[in-house]
């Protein structure tokens, strides 16, 4: 694979004229945040706020020219408004299944139906949690799903699944995933050295989850549940808009709810126009396991709550379970140790609505923000 270079995707670039201005993407200064990585490029045209989505022909020939160069894999290229005035709408690249009217589409993973992300807003609610259980009541519902733990900064799932050992590659080149209870699944953790704390820089990061989405045998796949680093830094905004997310589940304590860290990451998402499927509230109800008596330790109902004013759907709620807990930490998700229990039916509630998301290519008209 050759060498692609910033300097011959600056060349490339430079054959694409804005007809407005009869100048060249860069010698226009429309040209921003180029980053090349292993064939992976992305930048951004920053246009006016006017113009907006009339620049969108120039984002996809651009985006096209630089796809047509010896040894570029993948081309993401965004649309941003300068912050004077809020008219634009910053267009993204997205291949959800279903992309939002007028949105173009742009390759995913090969063979993967749709790529769903699995986020909250800090570490410690539950979302690895969380999205392993999802990913399993998936394939109970008869989607072929695999888990993607691209949480860089504390890689959960070989815990979660009991999974030891690397994934290993038949070519040199690409990553076979592991399986784990019927998933196909890969974690950043298995990856790397965990005696070995890793400072990631955000290419880094790019890089790394960009290639743990296109270079793993995935296919086929009905949907690939990616189980996002906590928190709504560049990480995640990256990660947005990178990957054509189909949708982003957001998971939430009660008390986090209050704390508003859920919201920043709805925001996120709406900001980088990736549909929000809704919230899961985990660590929801405590029932005693030895009187059966429900007490709400953290609050309760504030996720339902929250999705109704920031419009956006509640996905159910997830007791506070030792069962959940022990299973979780003994490499066993409860869904599949015991996929009739009550927590497990919980799971499957959240699942089936993600499920209907899917089927119904949510679509919601994401608000006109402006890019930072
Ligand atoms: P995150 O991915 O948000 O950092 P984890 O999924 O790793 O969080 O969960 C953090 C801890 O909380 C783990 O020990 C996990 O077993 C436990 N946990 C998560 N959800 C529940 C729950 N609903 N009931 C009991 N324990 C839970």
């Amino acid at each position: 694979m050759p060498n692609l270079t910033s300097e011959k995707v600056l060349a490339a670039l430079r054959s694409v004229v804005d007809p407005d201005t009869n100048k060249d993407v860069v010698a226009s200064g429309l040209l921003q945040g180029l980053n090349v990585k292993d064939g992976h490029v992305s930048f951004a045209l920053e246009v006016s706020p006017e113009s907006g989505r009339a620049k969108e022909p120039l984002r996809l020939a651009s985006e096209k020219a630089v796809l047509a160069l010896k040894g570029a894999r993948s081309v993401t290229a965004v649309l941003t408004a300068h912050r004077s005035g809020a008219a634009s709408q910053p267009r993204r690249a997205t291949t959800n299944p279903q992309p939002q009217a007028g949105a173009p589409e742009r390759q995913g993973p090969a063979g993967v139906k749709a790529v769903i992300a699995v986020a909250s807003g800090k570490g410690g609610v539950g979302k690895s949690t969380v999205a392993v259980n999802l990913a399993v009541a998936l394939n109970s519902l008869g989607r072929k799903a695999g888990l993607l733990d691209a949480d860089i900064y504390g890689p959960s799932a070989p815990r979660l699944l009991g999974l030891t050992g690397k994934p290993t590659s038949k070519d040199g080149k690409r990553l076979q995933p592991m399986e784990a209870w019927g998933l196909k699944t890969i974690s950043i953790g298995s990856l790397i050295d965990e005696d070995q704390p890793m400072i990631w820089r955000g290419p880094m990061v790019m890089t790394a989850l960009t290639q743990l989405i296109y270079d793993v045998e995935w296919a086929p796949l009905d949907v690939l549940v990616v189980d996002m680093p906590p928190g709504t830094g560049d990480a995640q905004l990256t990660l947005a808009q990178r990957v054509p997310l189909a949708g982003a589940v957001i998971v939430s304590t009660p008390q986090d709810i209050a704390l508003i860290d859920a919201r920043k990451g709805l925001a996120m998402f709406k900001k980088t126009h990736v549909p929000v499927f809704g919230i899961v509230e985990n660590m929801s109800t405590f029932v005693c396991p030895n009187c059966g008596h429900e007490s709400h330790i953290f609050g309760h109902g504030g996720a339902r709550e929250t999705a109704a004013k920031l419009g956006t759907d509640f996905l159910g709620e997830i007791p506070l379970d030792i069962a959940i807990r022990e299973t979780s930490d003994g490499g066993t998700p409860i869904m599949a140790r015991d996929p009739q229990s009550p927590q497990a039916r919980a799971f499957l509630t959240v699942a089936e609505r993600v499920a209907a998301k899917l089927d119904a290519g949510d679509t919601r008209a994401a608000p006109r923000i402006v890019m930072d």
